[in-house]
């Protein structure tokens, strides 16, 4: 599978439904996050080095879609590392807590993060044979040479959260019963599950 590079040229876009108040305080946290930049992730596994950290869910814009609200932080630690084949790799692992939007009573759903992810890395516009990008036990990541680790950890929280989120039971009187209260968003969700 070929992963988006990840690259800081997104970097920047302000979520635009946030309040002034909101969108300063994330131009500021996002400015004191520039040590959360790897210059060159070649070298970062070549020499097995380590970063780890934790990243409040405020400066993760991306996940803000799709979370009930943007408190807390998680924790992140990536590894380089060199593969069986010599190849050089990153693991990223995050961990914690997330509050998802349940989408039957859209109550808040509590989701532990469970990112656990081992990436190959690539120069960026490197050609992949055929039997590379089908292989599916390994995961690329084109990199030109930096490293976003804060656009990582975002892309991996994304690619990991459920497409549905839903209580296992839905603790709203009435949320059982059918024909009332119609839920957009359950349409939704039956639209989103269909192939094609
Ligand atoms: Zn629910």
């Amino acid at each position: 599978m070929q992963r988006n590079a990840v690259t800081s040229c997104c970097k920047g876009t302000l979520f635009l439904t946030w309040g002034n108040k909101n969108n300063i305080i994330l131009r500021l946290s996002r400015s004191s996050l520039r040590l959360k930049k790897i210059t060159d992730a070649f070298v970062f596994a070549r020499e097995g080095r380590v970063l780890e950290g934790a990243l409040p869910l405020a400066v993760l814009e991306r996940l803000h879609d799709l979370v009930a609200e943007a408190t807390g932080e998680v924790q992140f630690r990536l590894c380089g590392f060199k593969g069986s084949r010599g190849e050089l790799m990153l693991e990223l692992r995050v961990t914690g807590t997330v509050s998802l939007a349940c989408q039957r009573c859209l109550q808040a759903i509590s989701y532990d993060l469970e990112v656990d992810n081992r990436l190959e890395l690539v120069p960026e516009g490197a050609d992949l044979s055929q039997d590379e990008l089908e292989d599916d036990t390994r995961d690329f990541l084109p990199v030109v040479r930096e490293l976003d680790v804060l656009e990582l950890v975002e892309d991996e929280i994304l690619l990991s959260l459920p497409v549905a989120p839903r209580h296992e039971k839905c603790g709203l009187p009435g949320a059982a019963e059918s024909g009332e209260r119609p839920n957009p968003f359950a349409a939704l969700a039956g639209f989103k599950g269909k192939p094609n």
